[in-house]
């Protein structure tokens, strides 16, 4: 066919049919049964392989990690998960960490390594680090624009209201650059929950970005805390631009409540994000998905002052999500593979995402002999392509 820059041969696709996809201006341009389609320019044969839409990490942290920098050993909570004393231990770790250039770089090349090329970022801004990290990651974010897609939201670690400067701090971000203003524990960490969401709806609404919140408090408060989170978010016209990270707290409620919830996140168009973390309760995913929910899912930390995990494979977290959420049939560990594919493709609101005529050439070779199956192999030797171009393969990312 004429037009087509490289055609990728004997691709099999979710639906196990043997296809090749032409792609051309980084585009897919066409999708025809294996052997059907001539001319193109240059060729890639898939072999047969698994070929998937690339990985959305969906929620990490690329200003604190400190994967590639030396191990620094985990510090326990003295009495239990304290965010305030986590976040105390993270300023003294970062005080002797290697430069954050450096460690950036490697995560994003981990995650492009594993099939992710599109992200979502916190990036710390807050009255203890004021705009310098959101500086750094900006440039770091443009040095990677052709291999991976980076949103970045202004992440109140420190909170709002008890760190000085921060609203104003979280206002200019949007104007340097970040694309969405985050928030964190408002009624637990700041003590005054519409304090707070005065403060990120106030800057959302201002510059026209959306949200994504951490949320980690447990039980009723967490749950009431996401009621008044849809409550404004459908008061202000943002279905569809508001995020939950977390959302503990909808996973010790009783399956009735649980329901009833999920009702009200699914109208008000909030996605909610997880990463299945190991030994805290996290959100239902099957009933969430069953009520209309948007389930999207990260690694969040990887190998910082928070736990020592994460790996930068969104298919491991697929595993993962499946794993703790006691997912075995086929169908279900297709929605655990889809909550780091569709899914956080919806919840990034990312145009032109998937295997189809018109969306970007973005994907991963898998090797695996259906969706499934990968969830549960985490196959590791994978291809990955960016706008139709080898970005990584055997593990390692390729300038
Ligand atoms: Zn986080």
């Amino acid at each position: 066919m004429a037009g087509i820059e490289t055609l990728f041969t004997n691709a099999k696709l979710a639906d196990g049919s043997l296809k090749d996809i032409g792609v051309a201006g980084g585009r897919i341009v066409s999708i025809e049964a294996a052997g059907a389609t001539s001319g193109a320019a240059g060729q890639v044969d898939i072999a047969g392989a698994l070929l998937v839409p690339g990985f959305v990490e969906g929620h990490i942290h690329l200003d604190t990690s400190f994967y590639g920098d030396k191990w620094i050993p985990h510090k326990p909570c003295a009495n239990g998960f304290d965010v305030h004393e986590r976040v105390a231990f993270q300023a003294e770790n970062m005080a002797i960490a290697a430069p954050m250039e450096e460690r950036a770089r490697k995560q994003l090349e981990l995650c492009v390594a594993n099939g992710s090329l599109q992200m979502r970022s916190h990036v710390t801004v807050d009255g203890s680090v004021g705009l310098r990290s959101l500086e750094t990651i900006l440039k770091i974010r443009e040095e990677y624009r052709d291999i991976i897609d980076i949103q970045l939201v202004a992440f109140p670690q420190n909170g709002i209201l008890k760190s000085p400067g921060t609203p104003e701090l979280l206002d200019e971000a949007i104007g340097l650059g970040a694309d969405l203003v985050g928030g964190l524990d408002p009624a637990s960490f700041d003590r005054d929950l519409n304090g707070h969401l005065d403060v990120v709806f106030g800057v959302a609404e201002k510059r026209g970005v959306g949200v994504d919140i951490h949320l980690h408090d447990f039980g009723s408060l967490g749950a009431f805390t996401v009621e008044e989170i849809c409550a404004r978010t459908l008061a202000l016209g943002m279905q569809g631009r508001m995020a939950i990270s977390h959302a503990y707290g909808l996973g010790d409620l009783d399956a009735d409540s649980a329901r009833r919830i999920g009702a009200k996140i699914a109208t008000a168009g909030v996605s909610i994000m997880t990463n299945a973390p190991g030994d805290h309760v996290f959100p239902p995913v099957a009933l969430l998905r069953a009520e209309g929910v948007n389930v999207f899912a990260g690694s969040d930390n990887i190998r910082d002052s928070w736990w020592p995990y994460g790996d930068g494979d969104m298919l491991g977290r697929a595993m993962m999500i499946g794993y703790r959420s006691g997912f075995y049939t086929d169908e279900e560990l297709s929605a655990a593979f889809d909550v780091v594919t569709a899914a956080s493709a919806k919840a990034l609101g990312l145009e032109g995402y998937g295997i189809a005529v018109g969306a970007k050439a973005d994907f991963v070779a898998l090797a695996a002999e259906h969706v499934p199956e990968a969830v549960v192999a985490v196959p590791k030797p994978r291809r990955v392509f960016k706008a139709g171009r080898l970005v990584a393969e055997n593990g390692a990312m390729i300038r």
